[in-house]
């Protein structure tokens, strides 16, 4: 470390040793590995266990797998999930929800619905795309949470990279 009033050299004062390192710095990127990627063709694997957009399963019949038991909606810290049961038509449950809405815009993504439910009915996804142009569109209904699919198909179909972190 310099001290303070140091006289500068001819050669510090035309910045010559710090041009020198940060053209070094900038060629070694340049023939390092290459780190950015052409989202969203392109992506990071997603380690397991990672917690993106849930999803509502099914069970072999194609039926929502929620009893309605407002498990998930009770360990909710951000209170972000709203359920309505009613009466199920089947016979192997009692209730089924005629409403489920998660609030994206409210979630922290902290998992905790997930391992409070019984049934195996909610999980998360590795989905991270959440796009949209108002914020109701952002309350994610039954249906929707139905509908989502684990992972997202692009076209053309994106190559996955392994995690270079
Ligand atoms: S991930 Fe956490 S914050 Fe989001 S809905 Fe589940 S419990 Fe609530
Ligand atoms: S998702 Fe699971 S915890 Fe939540 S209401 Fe349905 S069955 Fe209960």
């Amino acid at each position: 470390m310099k001290k303070v009033g140091h006289e500068m050299t001819l050669t510090e004062r035309m910045y010559l040793p710090a041009i020198t390192k940060g053209l070094s710095l900038t060629f070694r990127h340049l023939l390092g590995k290459k780190i950015t990627m052409q989202y969203p063709e392109e992506t990071w694997t997603k380690p397991s266990g990672y917690r993106g957009l849930h999803k509502l399963t099914k069970d072999d019949k194609g039926r929502p797998k929620c009893v309605a038991c407002y498990m998930c909606a009770t360990a909710c810290p951000a209170e972000c999930i709203a359920i309505e049961a009613e009466e199920a038509p089947w016979e192997d449950r009692e209730k089924h929800p005629k409403r489920f809405d998660i609030d994206m815009l409210r979630c922290i993504f902290c998992g905790m619905c997930v391992e409070a439910c019984p049934e195996d009915a909610i999980v998360m996804t590795e989905r991270t795309e959440l796009v949209a142009e108002s914020r109701a569109e952002l309350i994610y209904t039954k249906e929707k949470l139905l509908a989502v699919e684990d992972r997202v198909t692009l076209t053309p179909p994106r190559r996955p990279l392994e995690n270079t972190r």
